[in-house]
């Protein structure tokens, strides 16, 4: 799904989150595991400020383990519980529930104190548009609810889905905005396929996947495109030189030729990037704990 984010959509859908969130005793928070912090939105801890928060680290079956693992530990030392998910095959999704009784305990133990017989855990999952959001919501609900096109600023009344015992699920998403006046994160999210195609260019994000694959991929460059000998990047100006010199490899062996013989550069770059998105290049992470932006 994508959507179109103007100042006044942006103003319109933190209102709304703020409101939501008050009935909410736990945020779940969604990310893209291969891009863990492109992927979240830079108002997300204003927005759930107080609540307990819950960090899921979704399509982890598209990420790097290790750097997967990295993320998860980056968060866990700064105290934030963290899963790690496949929404699509519901890998580590049965778990989520009681995580967020034990984010709850406090609560409950308050209100016990009053008197007061503490209501279900009522939990909202969160995230930027394309992050896996509905196709979790139907996996905890066991059925399909999420209407997948939902949008911000539409109002549909809403209703609780019941996960397990203790849990209480909102049947819509929060749909917060990506993060785009960083060209960097955008190239992230474009790579992703996070964000509208018409808004990026093939040729920029390709350059910087094959730029990040020759420093952390290189077995995986190779082998999809056949090539033998691949550069060392020494990161000064003759590095472009070597990822164009590999656009001309890559395009030659993939018969993207113009006439005359030229490669095709935004033919070979398209398919560098669709190779990325549907995992032909292999599980890869655009981004480790030291280079998040937010
Ligand atoms: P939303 O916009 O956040 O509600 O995202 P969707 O639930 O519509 O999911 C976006 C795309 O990601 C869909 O094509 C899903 O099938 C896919 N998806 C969601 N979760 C996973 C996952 O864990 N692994 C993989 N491989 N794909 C997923």
């Amino acid at each position: 799904m994508n959507i179109q984010w103007y100042p006044g959509h942006m103003a319109k859908a933190k209102r709304q989150m703020i409101e939501k969130i008050k009935q909410i005793d736990v945020v779940i928070e969604l990310v893209d595991s291969r891009i863990p912090s492109a992927s979240r939105n830079p108002l997300v801890d204003e927005i759930a400020s107080g609540k307990p928060r819950l960090l899921l680290l979704n399509k982890i079956d598209m990420a790097d383990p290790a750097a997967t693992a990295a993320w998860k530990s980056y968060h866990e030392r700064r105290g934030l519980a963290v899963h790690l998910v496949n929404s699509q095959t519901g890998q580590g999704t049965s778990s989520i529930a009681g995580s967020v009784h034990q984010l709850t305990s406090q609560r409950r133990k308050k209100m016990e104190e009053k008197g007061f017989k503490p209501h279900p855990d009522r939990a909202l999952i969160l995230g930027i548009p394309n992050v896996g959001k509905s196709t979790l919501i139907n996996r905890l609900a066991g059925k399909k609810i999420a209407k997948i096109g939902d949008r911000p600023g539409v109002t549909t009344a809403q209703q609780w889905i019941k996960v397990g015992k203790t849990m209480e699920l909102l049947d819509t998403p929060g749909i917060l905005w990506p993060k785009f006046d960083d060209p960097e994160v955008g190239l992230r999210l474009a790579a992703t396929g996070a964000i509208k195609e018409e808004l990026l260019d093939f040729q920029e994000i390709a350059f910087f996947l094959v730029q990040l694959m020759l420093q952390r991929y290189r077995n995986q460059l190779a082998e999809r495109y056949h090539l033998s000998v691949l550069p060392e990047l020494n990161r000064n100006d003759q590095d472009q030189e070597k990822i164009i010199g590999l656009f001309d490899a890559i395009g030659k062996s993939r018969g993207c030729l113009m006439s005359g013989g030229l490669v095709d550069y935004d033919r070979t770059a398209e398919i560098i990037v669709r190779d990325y998105r549907h995992q032909k290049l292999g599980c890869l992470t655009l981004e480790l704990p030291a280079e998040k932006t937010i």
